[in-house]
């Protein structure tokens, strides 16, 4: 995967994509991901990247030219991007589904937001995708841009070690991930779960998959509706369904 991130802040967003997992892929060159400053595509003495809206009102407006000039140059250096990704917060709530899909993709390029937004112009004609990353107002893409990179890198093939452990994940197949335990057993007088102190990995593998439904159910109904339940984690459900009906007044 090739991605570009377009910001005003580019040592912010270098930072965060230099440590831990998404820091290790770039350094092994199994993803490729550069920040380009927006402002080295201005053309002015105080390399303006910004103006007053029209139609009046608070604060400044993303100039549209830098934002055009700098996807031209990524696409002379880096070919024609698969989606060119608008950070904002009128965009398609951002979900598991979507770092797939940005997973998958040879170019990507992200375009960080401040001030008020950005030209509606570069929306309409050089945007491919507009994304939220939840319901609420931030100062800048650039956090939301570092969310997106980081859920879709871990997703590249050989990115996370073992493979199996993404598979697990909470979204993954529309249920949230089973509770986790480290040592010690015993801590602060509370004890880790027996079965999983057991050795019977069936009995373990069972705890999981019920803990995953429960949780969900508790926790995020919502979910179950677009789930992609085993043979066996429907039998959880169904179990759960029956207690509760039991427990009806
Ligand atoms: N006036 C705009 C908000 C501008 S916030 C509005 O109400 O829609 C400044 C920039 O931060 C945006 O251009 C966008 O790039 C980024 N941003 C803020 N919140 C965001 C969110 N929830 N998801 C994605 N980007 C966001």
């Amino acid at each position: 995967m090739r991605a570009d991130i377009i910001t005003i802040f580019p040592r912010l967003v270098e930072a965060a994509l230099s440590e831990g997992v998404v820091g290790r892929a770039r350094t092994a060159g199994t993803v490729d991901i550069r920040v380009r400053d927006l402002r080295e595509f201005t053309d002015d003495r105080h390399r303006t990247v910004d103006d007053v809206p029209f139609g009046g009102g608070p604060g400044m407006v993303m100039k549209a030219e830098p934002v055009y000039r700098a996807l031209e140059a990524v696409r002379a250096e880096r070919g024609n991007p698969d989606a060119v990704v608008l950070m904002t917060p009128q965009g398609r709530p951002f979900r598991q589904q979507d770092a797939e899909r940005f997973s998958r993709m040879a170019r990507l390029v992200l375009i960080c937001g401040r001030y008020e937004g950005v030209d509606e112009r570069v929306a309409e004609t050089l945007v491919t995708d507009e994304v939220s990353i939840g319901d609420y107002v931030l100062t800048g893409g650039e956090l939301p841009a570092l969310v997106v990179i980081d859920a879709a890198v871990r997703l590249v093939p050989g990115v996370v070690g073992d493979a199996a452990s993404v598979d697990d994940d909470s979204f993954t197949r529309g249920l949230l991930d089973h509770p986790q335990y480290t040592r010690p057993a015993e801590w602060r007088g509370r004890h880790v779960p027996d079965v999983l102190v057991s050795g019977h990995h069936r009995e373990i593998e069972r705890w999981r998959r019920h803990e995953r439904v429960r949780r969900t159910r508790e926790r995020r109904p919502d979910l179950l509706a677009g789930a992609t339940l085993t043979a066996d984690e429907r039998n959880d459900m169904g179990a759960h369904d029956a207690r509760e009906k039991e427990q009806e007044p």
